[in-house]
Parts: structure tokens; sequence; C-alpha cells
């Protein structure tokens, strides 16, 4: 993703994979062939892999600095992480997350605030990196933000069913118990140019980050959006959701608060990183920025 200069505040992106995931069909399961068909030529080749068939995505942190501050929105999949039940990410070993980060010209040690949007299993992975046979923070420097009602629910599913939420006990527990965690509230301003949007519905307190001052921003999305085929059609419900009709209307909402503004939306898992929102239809069209 291209660097952002947003007033004093600068976001890029850290990759750490792009790959064709999923069958369109099985990530949104109510998606018809018929409404499939109609949109595979615009959503080919960068968002559809002609190839396999599969939605083609990317999967990366933001990195917002500020005069004072290194601020990273979500983690990714992580290194080592047993993972049997997903077995894409399952010991993943790869050097590439460490490499973009050098390449932004920082080490772990530089980040002073980590954000997680959501804990879902490909947005905490590098909370925690492996050491000496331990699960540690990877930002040893950082305070990490997560929303109370999200962390609450996870902690709950954690303690009911112990093995089943592996990446809460490998990626956030450990966290806590170095004592490296803030819980906020989903509409927590963090600074005078940093502020959260709650955007739930996709968890059950997902929010989004809003960066820079009007006539000069962006909304780093995480999974409020997966593919631009949910602006088309804001309804549109991906497997994993939450809430799937609570995730359209916080879709629709922000898509609306947007649309025809000169605000960058930057969600996740595109792999054309950067876009503004127009009208279409019904619904709202991503165009690349
Ligand atoms: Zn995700």
């Amino acid at each position: 993703m291209r660097k952002l200069t947003l007033g004093d505040v600068t976001v890029e992106g850290i990759e750490e994979a792009v790959m064709p995931f999923l069958e369109p069909k099985l990530f949104f399961p109510t998606l018809s062939d018929a409404v499939l068909e109609e949109n595979r030529a615009w959503l080919e080749p960068s968002h559809l892999d002609p190839k396999t068939g599969k939605l083609l995505f990317a999967f990366q942190s933001h990195l917002i600095r500020t005069r004072h501050h290194n601020i990273l929105i979500d983690t990714c999949v992580g290194n080592h992480k047993p993972r049997e039940r997903y077995p894409f990410w399952h010991m993943t070993a790869s050097d590439k997350y460490e490499r973009s980060f050098k390449a932004a010209g920082l080490t772990f040690a530089d980040i002073h605030f980590v954000m997680c949007t959501h804990l879902h299993i490909d947005h905490v992975g590098w909370n925690t990196r492996l050491e000496n046979g331990r699960w540690v923070p990877t930002f040893p420097n950082a305070r990490y933000l997560v929303a109370d009602r999200e962390l609450a629910f996870w902690l709950e599913k954690e303690r009911s069913e112990p093995g089943l939420w592996p990446w809460i006990t490998d990626s956030v527990l450990p966290v806590i118990a170095a004592r490296q965690i803030d819980q906020v509230t989903s509409t927590h301003q963090f600074s005078d140019d940093i502020r959260l949007i709650p955007t739930p519905g996709h968890t059950i307190d997902h929010f989004s980050v809003h960066v820079g001052r009007k006539g000069s921003d962006a909304i780093l999305a995480g999974d409020m959006i997966h593919s631009p085929l949910q602006a088309r059609y804001p309804e549109l419900g991906m497997r994993a959701d939450h809430d799937s009709a609570e995730a359209g209307r916080s879709r629709r909402r922000v898509l609306g608060d947007i649309c025809d503004s000169s605000t960058l939306l930057c969600p996740a898992h595109f792999t054309t990183p950067v876009g503004r929102i127009t009208r279409w239809g019904e619904g709202f069209r991503f165009v690349e920025a």
C-alpha cells in the first residue's frame, strides 16, 4: 500500500501475505450464482482470482505514525501458531511480516500502541511471538488497546470452551498476563487525529479507526468490509459474522457517511488497499484511489 499523508500523520501497510482465500459462495453464504456471475468481470483479477475462482485477500496491518507515536492497527496471523482447525494458518513460518517491518524502518520495540479492531484469528497473531517456548508480547514497549465488550466476549468463550479459541489463548492472554492491555470503548478518542468508530456486527464490538481531519482523512476499516462486493451489497454477510444484520447496518452507515467525499477507506483484506466510496444503485462502489 502506498504511504498516505493525512495532515501531521502518515499511514502505511505492513503486509504479511496476499493469497487466494476461499470460494466466494463459501465465504458469503447467501451469495447466489447469478449475483456472483453478474459481478465476476469487475471483481477479477484484483478481488477474485481467475485461476482458482477464490477471493483474493491481503493480510496486512496498518501503521500510523504521528509526531510522537508509532501505532499498529491489527497484527495479522503470526508465526508458529498451532491452528489445526485452520489449515491456512497452521504453524505459519514466514519472514514476510518482519521484512515488511524492516522495510518501514522500524523494529518491534518501536511500536508504542497496538489497536486490535477485533479479536479474530487473523488480526491478533503477531500480538505475541514464541520466545524460549513461551508466548510473549511481540511489541515489548506497546500498550495494546482492545474494546472492552470485545475482550469480555472472547475471554468468556475461552473460559467456557478452552482449546476451541487458540488465538485467544496464545495471542491475547499472554498480553493480559504482561499487563500490556488497556480496555477502551469502541468510541474512544485517542488523540486529535485518531479516534475509534464503532462498527459492530462482524464481531460484537468491532471498531474502525478514523485518522486525520476533515478534508484529509481515512478510515482504517479492519473487517468492517471484506470485499468490494459488500460495498455494492452492504447487507451481504460473511460466514464468521457475529451478527450479519448488524454488520450490514454498520457497513451501510459508514459507507453512506463517506460516500462522494474525499475520505479514504482502507480495509484490512483488500488487495487494492486504498479507495474512495461512490454511489452504485442501492449500494456503493469502492474506487481505488
Ligand atoms: Zn480478517
